[in-house]
């Protein structure tokens, strides 16, 4: 969803101070903890990108510049995780983004870390919303090494596209709303992938989040995996739900419920059907999101199962039980 207006700069704090204040304000939020989040008012109480404006607006007591019509300013594929070198505003400056596997560092990586930021760098480090470390303001003679250092300390710069898309939530090791254990999954989900298919050449966002509240971010993933329990051959097990196509630029989407749901030790070998079907029926440079976007949910539901399959429900958000389900 987009709110097509500007923010200005010196606006920005009190946008955000609006925006808290309308989520406060929400009783309905309020009184279900596993509901407080803003986007039930957009599922349920019929909220939309023009409701949350006037809101906005109404809180700031003045208007917000309109930004331009979305056709004319989003690119074809849009992918900023900040990874590799990137050249800064400040002509002798740039920014080294190193690749965290699903978000987890050590102690001693954070130290080296904290060593490199003021050994190259002006001691800063930034945090990216795809679980990933940064470090700016690096003199551009000495990028390389900078990049070398981080690969040294298993902070990659150089990495499939599977380990630099995937992000995970907690998940049940530190979550007690959790579902399905996240982190040792998606380490092995990534290798699994790189395995498999070791020159998959897409960008691709792989996102697992451990229960239906989705901080992972399955909706804005190409693969998003929700997770939940079911029974295998006699005993319960971890599973996940699939989200597929969701983007942003020209194919922006929110992922769509597919219909299809499988065992954890089952994903990689479904999403590898998938991504091999696509690679089989990409037109002449086709990306995957344009792929996604053009394919029915039968039809991706069919490659993840490998056979034509009947769709099954998403789970409800838990309220209070954990939904288990047959296989
Ligand atoms: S998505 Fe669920 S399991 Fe993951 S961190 Fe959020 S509440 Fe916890």
């Amino acid at each position: 969803m987009r709110i097509p207006v500007f923010i200005p700069q010196s606006k920005a704090v009190e946008v955000v101070e609006a925006v808290l204040r309308i989520f406060k304000e929400q009783t309905e939020l309020r009184e279900n903890r596993t509901r407080a989040r803003l986007k039930y008012l957009f599922m349920r109480h019929g909220w939309t990108a023009e409701t949350m404006l006037e809101a906005i607006e109404a809180k700031l007591g003045t208007k917000l510049d309109p930004s331009p019509v979305e056709e004319d300013v989003v690119p074809d594929d849009v992918y900023r995780d900040h990874i590799g070198v990137t050249p800064q505003r400040q002509a002798a400056l740039s920014a080294v983004g190193a690749s965290v596997l699903r978000g987890r560092l050590t102690g001693e990586q954070l130290i080296q870390l904290a060593d490199l930021a003021e050994e190259f760098g002006d001691g800063h480090l930034r945090a990216t919303i795809m679980q990933n470390i940064l470090i700016a303001n690096i003199p551009n003679s000495r990028t390389r090494e900078v990049v070398e250092r981080l690969n040294q300390i298993g902070l990659r710069v150089e990495v499939s596209p599977f380990w630099r898309g995937a992000i995970a939530c907690t998940g049940t090791e530190f979550c007690k709303l959790a579902i399905a254990e996240t982190k040792a999954f998606s380490k092995w989900l990534v290798s699994e992938m790189e395995d498999r298919l070791p020159t998959f050449d897409q960008q691709i966002r792989l996102h697992v989040t451990g229960c239906t509240n989705s901080c992972g971010q399955s909706w804005i993933a190409d693969i998003g995996l929700e997770g939940k329990k079911i029974k295998k051959d006699g005993a319960m097990v971890d599973a996940f739900y699939f989200c597929v196509g969701g983007a942003v630029g020209k194919y922006a989407a929110i992922a769509r419920q597919i219909g299809f749901r499988a065992a954890a030790e089952d994903c990689p070998e479904a999403i590898e059907r998938l991504l091999r079907a696509y690679l089989a029926a990409r037109t002449p440079g086709e990306d995957l999101r344009a792929y996604f976007a053009r394919t029915s949910d039968e039809t991706l539901r069919a490659q993840l199962a490998g056979t034509a399959v009947a769709p099954v429900e998403r789970d409800a958000p838990p309220l209070g039980g954990r939904h288990v389900v047959d296989a």
